[in-house]
């Protein structure tokens, strides 16, 4: 009996940790594409939200979702997340008709249209390797920015 137990224990403890080291990675990806996203479009130290124009140092703006970041397979998708001011991203919740403007001019219809297709159709899960590649990537984007 005490046997049992214990593997049950040692099971949850497995699938505990697991959990745990996804969710870092999460973190610090986010940290980076955060960051990237907000400088890629920046001149100098300087850059505007993508929704209203707000033109300030790139650490006083936020990377703002085009697509809510709840959609897990457009999360981190680079076309997906621009520099935006708190009241934009936060009180105007994306203030996403500007947002969507913004894209279409941007991006293109197609395109837009894709990445919506893409967020509803796949439910995913990101995978531990995954999170790691895409770490090392948006790495790598933000020393080719010489950042
Ligand atoms: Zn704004």
């Amino acid at each position: 009996m005490a046997g049992t137990g214990m593997r049950k224990f040692g099971k949850q403890n497995i699938k505990l940790t697991q959990t745990e080291s996804t969710a870092k990675l999460h973190k610090r990806l986010w940290k980076i594409v955060s960051e990237y996203s907000r400088r890629k479009d920046a001149t100098g130290e300087y850059a505007s939200c993508v929704t209203c124009g707000y033109h300030t140092h790139w650490k006083e703006l936020q990377a703002g979702h085009f697509i809510r970041a709840s959609k897990e397979y457009t999360k981190y998708f680079p076309n997906n997340i621009h520099a935006q001011c708190p009241t934009c991203n936060g009180q105007l919740r994306g203030n996403i008709r500007n947002y969507t403007q913004y894209m279409l001019k941007r991006y293109g219809e197609n395109e837009v249209e894709t990445m919506r297709y893409m967020s509803n159709k796949i439910k995913y899960t990101w995978t531990e390797e995954e999170l790691n590649k895409l770490i090392d990537d948006y790495k790598n984007k933000l020393k080719e920015m010489g950042k």
